[in-house]
């Protein structure tokens, strides 16, 4: 642990370095504020737990950037009745994000591992409205209803066509699209009427999302 000076320097740092970079939304920045980042990191980088890049997790994952979280949360236009489906637990951070503005948050993860500290992480702090599922993301949440906003944290080469067939008829999914070796784009899609919108907007760097439920731990 960091004297605690330091701590509050880093965080205050922390909420000035996503407004600088353009997040403005004021439930978002609540958000951002509110959730205690160092819960989700290692042990062994919890220094860095408020600088604003993405760090390691266990199976060889990461925790996404948080300005790529704060962005991403943004663009879900979120409002506080929606039940919003993640893809990729991973650390359970961007699931912890949305609970903080949304009534309700299904995460799929693939791995076991991933999928039980972060329950226990949810636990330790105390957000009751997250339900992690061990699963196999391009399959989303079938038996739910359908959600009001989708994530997908992991990157897709293409738009899984059946997690759009999971949202609302007015909804809205953020995710990032592209090679998995390379640079992927946000893009946003948005149900309307007249069929799906879609916005290609900034470029980031995401872990692959796999096919299946890992045979690993
Ligand atoms: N949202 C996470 C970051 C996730 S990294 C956080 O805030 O920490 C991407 C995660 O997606 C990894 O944990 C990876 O295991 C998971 N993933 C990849 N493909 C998946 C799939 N098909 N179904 C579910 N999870 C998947």
């Amino acid at each position: 642990m960091w004297p605690s000076k330091n701590k509050n320097i880093d965080r205050m740092e922390f909420l000035l370095t996503l407004r600088r970079r353009g997040i403005t939304d004021a439930a978002v920045l609540r958000a951002m504020d509110e959730v205690p980042r160092e819960m989700f990191v290692n042990d062994d980088t919890r220094q860095q737990a408020y600088h604003d890049h993405a760090l390691p997790i266990a199976c060889g994952q990461t925790i996404s950037q948080p300005y790529v979280v704060a962005y991403m949360t943004e663009l879900l236009e979120l409002q506080t009745h929606h039940r919003v489906l993640e893809i990729g637990t991973g650390s359970g951070y961007q699931a912890a994000v949305l609970s903080r503005i949304a009534a309700h948050v299904v995460s799929i993860e693939r791995y076991r591992t991933l999928a039980e500290k972060a329950r226990r992480t949810f636990d330790r702090i105390g957000y009751t409205n997250i339900d992690v599922i061990v699963g196999d993301g391009f399959e989303g949440a079938p038996n739910h209803p359908p959600f009001d906003r989708i994530i997908v944290t992991a990157a897709a080469e293409t738009i899984p066509e059946n997690l759009l067939g999971q949202l609302t008829d007015d909804g809205i999914m953020v995710l990032p699209v592209g090679p998995r070796d390379g640079t992927q784009q946000i893009v946003r899609l948005r149900k309307t009427p007249d069929g799906v919108e879609r916005e290609d907007l900034i470029a980031v760097r995401f872990v692959p999302l796999m096919p299946g439920i890992a045979k690993e731990l």
